[in-house]
Formats: structure tokens, sequence, C-alpha cells
């Protein structure tokens, strides 16, 4: 026994074993990654990723210029020495608006193949041969790295020669459709024009051609737009990014969006009380267990939980409904299984099949 002790505490001592430690600690680390197969699978939703949970804090608003076609895009706004922004036209949120963007979400929910203007304005001119680059980006970090086409149905079904291309440049025979030969991400360019006189800005028309949701496309994964103004040899003079989403009723969606960032700005205020009934998301569960254990004396006590953000209040809910079914369960065995047992028949049961 002894030799044993001796042979477990020199363990970490010496050289070798420290290292064959260290280096079955990523080994560890890998069994938490959230890939398709993994724990994360467990959960009740497995499209929840860890990035829903705890969200990536805002990227720095300036950051340096990159020069070549990076591996994954930089998404940082970055203003550069022209004093490079866009703007879109206020489209509001009715039911027939094609285009609309949110500023508070800063995203654009647009149509199918619809026109969507982009306002570009510079403080300086940029130097002459300057372009603007669009590219498609997806959101997420799991994603990153996969290109942003269309799907295959909407591509079978078009038949010009920049079909695979997401994102296209309305009326102008100067766009040009590029594919990069080592990342294979596709871009749109268009020479920069200055705007005309008694115009601040010069409009750039964008088509989304695949809906959010396509299947074998973006597949309901998040996306963002890159612009960036360029010079003639390449190098980024500015960048701006806004996410994008393409859906049947972008006015409605926007509505929705932009109403769950105040009902999650709402919620996580501490101290204010709310007078009215509280919001569907903070008040289900715990009324689902009143409902499950009202017989229960003691368990009667109501807590109010305030969520901040939907999929993880889903979660939440699904593990409360699982315990508000787990209790329902035991107080059918209770009633099944009471003073009685054995001498009930069937029909006795008038409880029986009611949930
Ligand atoms: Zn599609």
């Amino acid at each position: 026994m002894d030799v044993v002790e001796d042979e477990v505490l020199s363990l970490p001592l010496r050289q070798d074993s420290f290292q064959a430690f260290w280096e079955s600690v990523p080994a560890t680390l890998d069994c938490l990654d959230p890939s398709p197969g993994s724990w994360f699978d467990l959960m009740p939703d497995s499209s929840i990723t860890v990035e829903d949970l705890f969200p990536d804090p805002p990227a720095p608003l300036d950051a340096p210029p990159t020069h070549a076609a990076p591996t994954v895009p930089t998404t940082s706004d970055y203003a550069g020495e022209y004093g490079f922004h866009i703007r879109f036209q206020n489209s509001g949120t009715a039911k027939s608006v094609t285009s609309t963007y949110s500023v508070s979400l800063n995203k654009l929910f647009c149509q199918l193949a619809k026109t969507c203007p982009v306002e570009v304005l510079v403080d300086g001119a940029p130097p002459p041969g300057a372009i603007l680059r669009a590219t498609a980006v997806y959101k997420k970090t799991e994603h990153v790295a996969d290109v942003v086409r269309r799907c295959p149905h909407h591509l079978k079904e078009d038949a010009v020669e920049h079909r695979s291309h997401l994102i296209r440049v309305e009326g102008s025979q100067r766009a040009q459709y590029m594919e990069d030969p080592n990342t294979k991400r596709q871009s749109v360019t268009l020479p920069y024009e200055a705007p005309q006189l008694g115009s601040g800005h010069t409009t750039l028309l964008l088509n989304f051609m695949c809906n959010s949701s396509c299947m074998g496309g973006m597949n309901r994964r998040a996306i963002l737009t890159i612009l960036t103004l360029e010079s003639s040899e390449g190098h980024v003079l500015g960048r701006r990014c806004f996410e994008v989403r393409v859906c049947a009723c972008p006015g409605r969606d926007r509505k929705t969006e932009e109403g769950n960032v105040e009902k999650k700005t709402e919620g996580s205020k501490p101290t204010k009380k709310r007078k009215s009934p509280p919001t569907p998301a903070t008040a289900a569960p715990p009324k689902r267990v009143v409902s499950a254990s009202s017989a229960e004396e003691e368990d009667k006590e109501v807590f109010v939980l305030q969520v901040v953000g939907r999929k993880r209040y889903e979660v939440l809910k699904q593990i409360n409904d699982a315990l508000a079914l787990q209790e329902r369960m035991k107080v059918k065995q209770e009633v099944q299984g009471g003073p009685s047992r054995g001498k009930r028949r069937l029909g006795d049961r008038t409880d029986e099949g009611t949930d």
C-alpha cells in the first residue's frame, strides 16, 4: 500500500507525468464542445447554442483595417480615414414592406430577391478606382467557417453565371461577382461612385437571393453582410456590417424581434415591479407548478423567475414542464396505489385518462 501511495503522490512532481496530464486537458475540453453529437444534444432544444446563453460582448467600434482576404472576415465597423458609413431608408414595419432596417438591432429584414437600397456615405472622397464590396458571412462562431451560398433549390432555378451568389447588386452593369480562390468566399463588387450633385450619398441596390430558412443553404443560420470600401489595390479603407434576415414578412419579423429585445431590457431591470399581469414568458411556468401540485399544502408558493432571452426561457420552461409532469405522475400513482389498492377496478378510477 505504501508503495502505491508513494507512486500516486510523486506523479504530479514528475516532469513527464505533468506533461501527459497537460496534454490530456484539451481532450477533456473537447467533450464540452457544443457540436453535433456531443453532450449539448442532451439539452431539451439542441438548436440552442452556447452563444445564445452567453452572447458575445459587443465588438470594438474601430479596429485596424485588414489588407488581404482573411479566412474569417472581420465584422467590426471601421470608418477609416474617409469616414465610410452606411444608412438605410426608413421603411417602417407595415405588412406590405419588402425591405426594412432596424436601427436598434442593426438588422435588415427583406424579402427574397427584392431591392434593398443601402445609402453609402463618406466624409472625404476616396482615391480613384475605389470599389465597394459586399460579402455575406455566418454570424455565429460555429458557422463562420462555412461559406454562405445559395441553396440547391434556388440555384437550380437560375441560369445566370453568378447564380451561386447570395448577394447581388441590382441596376449596374459594372457589378463583378468574385470568388476568393483560397477561402471560396463569394462577394460582389461595384466601382465606388461619388454622390451626384445635391446628394450626400450614393445608393447601392442589393438583392438577397435565398430565404434565411432555405434548406441546404442558410438553413436558418443568421448572416451578416459586410460592406467594405476598398482601394484599387484591395486595401480596406472602411467597413460596415449589418445582420440580414431574408423572410416572407420583413415588417412583421422586425416588429417581433424589436419587441423581444424590448421585453429583454424590461426584464433585466431588477427593481421594477410589474403591476399588470406578467408576460407569458415569465408567468407560465409558475402557474403550471401551482396547478400540478395544488393538492399539496406546502408547495403552493408561486415564484416568478425573470428570464432574459426566449431560448433560455424555453429551456427553463421545458425543465419546469418536465417537473410538473413528474409531479402529476406522482399524484396519479399515489391515488392508484392508495389504501384501496387492489380492490379498485379500472372503472372506478374516475381520474384515469383525464390528463
Ligand atoms: Zn434558397
